[in-house]
């Protein structure tokens, strides 16, 4: 549907229950809340059922204390069975809204769905979704582009969030001039001070979080001739690192930042298991990496979580990575022999 028609829908329901995917970045939370928001000022009842807490850097972010945690309970269970629609932001696929989801895909109410991610699960009733658009943010705006006079300091400041993280601080290939146009009407609307929010999302690192970057970068390792680099952290180098909930974020980015690579891949170990996210330049495209694996993205960007622990998907991975990525048969050497010595030393460090 259109934005238009999106909004004409919404504005119709009286009860409105938002939510968005796990680990909520900038884009998931500046998203429902600024769609929210709106809403709430035209007369509608709004509610935000999320399955995590915001990370610290976003604890600051304008309505955040409306947000509801669920768990579950009869009052969580009743919003969603009272609900006239359901609006699902910046994922399409149930597993990804977490504790929440099974709750959300099963409700009576129209679900619809804003994103701007490929191949939405079959159960949404109304799709919004644009594969191009920087984030969903920009969707956001679109659809409440007939109500900007209600674009006050708090909307203004959530979209610029969900833009300006989504974008890697407006640097990634999906911004377009249109991007730039928009942040300037929310920077007028909002009168914003950009750098505030940039330090607020960005200049909050802890000292032990910076020297762990440092720490970790230091084992980051260079496949293929250079055109893939990865960083696998075990759980005891983050014990011991004492690493905090967000800090290993941005690393990936790191990675990407290495003249030659175009291809980046981050592990993450926890106790269930061990998180990866893919990160590419231009046409390498990561999102059937990440499928294989069962997870998914966008082509420049995409994650998976696999419950084994990090020195079974290491391997797995990076061996697999011919088959994703269309490598000049120069590039294609495989791991060294000085990877298989870290990946070993990984192995020791586990046991
Ligand atoms: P990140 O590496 O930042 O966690 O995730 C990058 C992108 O990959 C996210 O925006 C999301 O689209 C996708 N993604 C991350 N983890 C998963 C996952 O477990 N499953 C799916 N389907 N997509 C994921
Ligand atoms: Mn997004």
């Amino acid at each position: 549907m259109t934005p238009k028609e999106f909004w004409s829908h919404l504005l119709e329901k009286k009860n409105i229950v938002l939510s968005t995917h796990v680990s909520p970045d900038g884009d998931a939370l500046g998203s429902i809340l600024a769609l929210g928001q709106t809403l709430a000022k035209c007369g509608n009842n709004v509610s935000y059922l999320v399955s995590d807490e915001p990370a610290p850097n976003l604890e600051w972010l304008p309505h955040v204390d409306e947000l509801q945690l669920y768990t579950g309970t009869l009052e969580q269970s009743k919003l969603i069975a009272e609900a006239d629609a359901i609006v699902v932001a910046d994922t399409n696929a149930a597993h990804r809204l977490g504790r929440v989801g099974d709750a959300i895909r099963t409700a009576v109410a129209p679900k619809y769905l804003i994103d701007h991610h490929p191949a939405p699960e079959s159960w949404f009733d109304f799709h919004l979704v644009r594969e191009s658009a920087s984030s969903t943010g920009e969707l956001v705006f679109e659809v409440i582009a007939d109500e900007v006079d209600r674009i006050d300091e708090g909307i203004a400041t959530l979209l610029y969030t969900a833009i300006m993280t989504d974008t890697g601080s407006f640097r990634y290939s999906n911004v377009t001039a249109r991007v730039h146009r928009i942040i300037a009407e929310l920077m007028e609307r909002g009168h914003l001070v950009p750098d505030d929010i940039h330090a607020a999302l960005y200049d909050t690192k802890s000292l032990n979080r910076l020297r762990l970057t440092g720490r970790a970068l230091d084992k980051i390792s260079l496949l293929h001739n250079g055109l893939v680099g990865y960083l696998a952290l075990s759980r005891s180098f983050l014990k011991e690192a004492r690493a905090e909930k967000g800090d290993t974020e941005g690393l990936v980015n790191q990675v990407l930042s290495i003249d030659g690579v175009l291809v980046a891949v981050f592990f993450h170990e926890i106790e269930k298991g061990t998180k990866i996210s893919f990160r590419s330049r231009g046409d390498y495209s990561v999102t059937k990496w990440a499928q294989r694996f069962g997870g998914g993205g966008h082509r420049n960007a995409s994650g998976a979580f696999v419950r084994s622990p990090l020195d079974e998907v290491v391997p797995k991975v990076l061996e697999s990575a011919p088959e994703f990525l269309d490598l000049a048969e120069d590039d294609n050497q495989g791991i060294s022999a000085e990877d298989q010595d870290y990946l070993n030393e990984l192995l020791k460090a586990k046991t």
